[in-house]
């Protein structure tokens, strides 16, 4: 088995990536938003240009896939138009922003957002590898610890932190100046040695790095993150294996606009009720919330066999087993579920999967070669 492609960076609108389906186009909408119009013109775009399939993304984003090169100019223009693309390939790759959905005017998390989107903007601003990012959390407790970011501004007994990811503790800070404290961690970050090459993760950082400061404030105990239902900031309503068609978006244009999550879910700000459409899980113990699967075959080039198809049948026979968490990977990255799982079933041929128990999809498999038949009907 030939070893997955690691690109390290993510793909954007000006820096697409190229897939089995044709390129990936990813829209990092300003503050986490859609407007109906963006919302609706991202829909109309997809389906003119792309193959009308639209990836909600772990660090919540949405991808364009099935673009064909022809189409990419038109579509790039198209998204101009809606004002979702960046001056350049720079300021779009540096804006690695990650804002819990949660957020109201003039609160924390938008100040701290706002301030930090534009100084990632500014020609000074840090030259970061690519899969860098910040995640903006102060809410009244943090929701977005299991999300990948590199530097964290999250709520502490007092104010906010600037926390480096891998470390329990932050600096202390305020909203007024949260900005300026993670574009300084990002700085020592670049000149102690922390990318190489264009790549570089903070956690990987600080297991051989010192941090210049003591950072001891500690933030308040993690939430998770909520399930599909109404709430006080609308309602949010969870796509099939993160994934949605650009008919189904199109359909939720008209109910106000729409915040991205990275969790495999769309937030309905204006929504007091679930709405019914069949693509749509609005149930928290429906099964398929219980599956991880990436794009697989044919769509990923990397990917050793279809995986969502696979998916969509476990999801019928899964509460069988209790609805244990299961990633099923096209190949050993992983991209769907980087972290350890329950039940990882990792693509090593057409329709052959080897089954981690309590890991990531490259680690050693308890059973091999295992056909979906297998799967299916014997015991995960
Ligand atoms: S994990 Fe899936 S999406 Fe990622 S490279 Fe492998 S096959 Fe492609």
């Amino acid at each position: 088995m030939t070893a997955p492609k690691i690109y390290g960076w993510c793909p954007g609108a000006l820096r697409p990536m190229v897939s089995g389906d044709g390129l990936v186009v990813r829209i990092r909408a300003p503050l986490g938003r859609l407007k109906p119009d963006q919302t609706a013109g991202i829909a109309a775009l997809s389906l003119r240009h792309g193959n009308g399939l639209i990836d909600l993304s772990a660090r919540a984003n949405l991808q364009l896939r099935g673009i064909q090169k022809a189409e990419y100019a038109p579509l790039i223009n198209g998204l101009k138009r809606l004002g979702l693309i960046d001056a350049d390939i720079r300021r779009e790759s540096r804006r690695n922003l990650m804002i819990a959905p949660f957020w109201r005017r003039q609160d924390d998390t938008y100040r701290v957002a706002r301030s930090l989107a534009q100084a990632l903007a500014r020609p000074d601003a840090p030259d970061l590898p690519g899969k860098f990012g910040f995640a903006v959390d102060c809410g009244p407790a943090p929701v977005l610890c299991a999300s990948p970011a590199d530097i964290r501004i999250e709520r502490a007994a007092t104010g906010l932190i600037c926390r480096a990811d891998g470390m329990e503790m932050g600096l202390q800070t305020d909203a007024g100046s949260a900005a300026q404290v993670a574009l300084d961690l990002a700085d020592w970050f670049l000149k102690t040695g922390g990318a190489r090459a264009g790549r570089g993760r903070m956690a990987q950082h600080l297991a051989t790095t010192a941090l210049p400061k003591r950072h001891d404030i500690p933030r308040l105990a993690a939430a998770t993150p909520p399930g599909p239902g109404v709430g006080t900031h609308g309602a949010l309503v969870a796509l099939e294996f993160g994934q949605i068609h650009a008919q189904t978006l199109a359909a939720l244009a008209p109910l106000g606009p729409i915040r991205l999550t990275p969790w495999r879910m769309l937030l309905l700000e204006q929504a007091h009720r679930l709405p019914a459409h069949p693509q749509l899980i609005t149930h928290p113990h429906d099964p398929r919330l219980s599956i991880s699967v990436c794009t697989g075959a044919p769509g990923c080039k990397q990917s050793l066999s279809e995986t969502r198809a696979l998916a969509r049948k476990l999801a019928g026979v899964l509460p069988r087993y209790a609805s244990r968490p299961v990633h099923i990977s096209g190949c050993a990255k992983g991209c769907a579920h980087p972290q350890p799982c329950a039940v990882t079933l990792t693509a090593t041929g057409p329709d052959r999967f080897d089954l981690i128990r309590n890991g990531r999809a490259a680690d050693a498999p308890a059973r091999t070669g295992l056909h979906p038949h297998d799967i299916l009907n014997g015991e995960l």
